[in-house]
């Protein structure tokens, strides 16, 4: 078996993995680099039978629903098969009526936690991670007496980081080739941790006790863990979690009934359509979404009124049905996201700039969905592969320093398992 990374030995983003043994071929991610400009614009990797069929070409398998992790599959020639979690597909479909450029995705196989497939001659198991985007997958591959192991995105301070134990004290075994991610890698100290999303759920609660009018939370509908930690902090507090009608499909779409939603056994939820939305639902010939909300519903007239018992899962867009309605007296905007997005020209940065004209309390509350150094060095010492390919990192020569048997690789070159 031989592999070659197409990118991602030197950054974060538009990872993509080949892998070839006895004349066939699979992809582990695609995804978009983080510095593309858009799809269109941005090339696929030099992979035979990306656009072209090719018979040696047997799939693509998506580690998880992060656009750097697939986002450049809607390029593909659609013949080729998609291998992915069962609800990483529900989410993408579930988006794609939302996000602009996004597409419904269809898995022919589907990942489930150590249940391996079978591609031609790979073999795939995967191992469910926690991570900020849900349904993760690390993955061993492995064909005839050689073994890969792909760490995917991981970390071992979310909400599931009992998994991540797991995979410390049952790792996969006698693995010749380890690709680890190492995005936290500059990012954090190495002796440094990230806070645990029970340490933000506490931040948040002492925040939303302090704020007056409306929390808005500015975060992904798709870091579920954060959603979680968010409504558990609202209801602590005697609030309520609005949302709209994308995060509503979003949570629907985990298929986790202990996952917040607007069903049954959640009264602590609420439903807000802004304008733009319902204008967007309307355009798409969607419209008839909204009746699955029927009880959850809180309407204009309501907003001010409810403001100070509710927190909000919050986008910059939504400001001026807010302001519409004056429910922004006493907000607090509270952004639980990478803070790369508040960076010049960045959409945070346009958020912040009008919560500072408006005279609304701006503040970061996040914890990173990947893994820092120290749990890390615990992956990297329980699977003790022979060989370490630094993937998804911007600091890959601090891997030598932090980790044993690493080798460096470069973007595009065949390695020899
Ligand atoms: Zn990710
Ligand atoms: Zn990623």
């Amino acid at each position: 078996m031989r592999l070659r990374i197409h990118r991602g030995t030197r950054e974060i983003g538009g990872t993509c993995i080949e892998l070839e043994t006895m004349g066939a071929r699979i992809l582990l991610d695609l995804g978009l680099p983080l510095n593309a400009k858009d799809l269109a614009s941005t090339p696929l990797p030099d992979v035979e039978g990306l656009s072209a069929p090719s018979a040696s070409l047997l799939g693509i398998v998506l580690s998880h629903g992060h656009r750097d992790h697939w986002g450049l599959v809607p390029k593909v020639n659609p013949a080729i098969p998609l291998v992915m979690g069962e609800a990483t597909e529900r989410i993408i479909r579930a988006a794609a009526d939302f996000v602009p450029d996004a597409v419904a995705l269809k898995a022919s196989h589907q990942l489930e936690h150590r249940k391996p497939i079978q591609l031609g001659p790979f073999t795939i198991t995967p191992r469910l991670v926690d991570h900020s985007g849900f349904d993760a997958y690390a993955m061993e591959i492995s064909s005839g007496s050689k073994r890969v192991f792909y760490s995917g995105d991981l970390r071992a301070h979310g909400r599931k980081r009992k998994l991540f134990d797991a995979l410390i004290s049952d790792p996969p075994r006698d693995i010749d080739l380890m690709l680890m991610e190492g995005s936290s890698l500059g990012r954090l100290a190495d002796d440094a941790t990230f806070p645990s999303e029970e340490n933000l759920e506490e931040a948040f609660v002492t925040r939303f006790e302090q704020t007056e009018g409306f929390a808005l939370v500015a975060c992904s509908a798709q870091n579920i863990d954060r959603v979680v930690t968010i409504y558990r902090a609202a209801k602590r507090t005697g609030r309520g979690l609005i949302i709209d009608a994308y995060a509503a499909e979003v949570l629907k779409a985990t298929g986790h009934e202990s996952i917040p939603q607007p069903a049954p056994g959640w009264p602590n939820l609420a439903v807000y359509i802004p304008q733009r939305q319902r204008v967007q639902l309307k355009t798409k010939g969607i419209s008839a979404l909204v009746d699955g909300y029927r009880g959850f519903r809180i309407w204009p007239g309501q907003l001010a009124g409810s403001a100070p018992r509710s927190v909000m899962l919050f986008r910059g867009w939504m400001m001026s049905d807010l302001a519409q309605a004056n429910a922004l007296t006493g907000a607090r905007v509270f952004w639980s996201q990478w803070d790369g997005y508040l960076a010049d020209g960045q959409t945070g940065a346009a958020l912040k700039a009008d919560c500072e004209r408006r005279g609304i309390a701006f503040e970061t509350i996040h914890t990173s969905g990947h893994a820092g150094p120290s749990d890390l060095k615990r992956l990297a010492a329980a699977v003790a592969a022979k060989r370490l390919i630094p993937i998804h990192t911007f600091e890959r020569l601090r891997f030598p320093d932090l980790f044993s048997n690493v080798e460096l690789a470069n973007d595009g070159e065949w390695i020899d398992v």
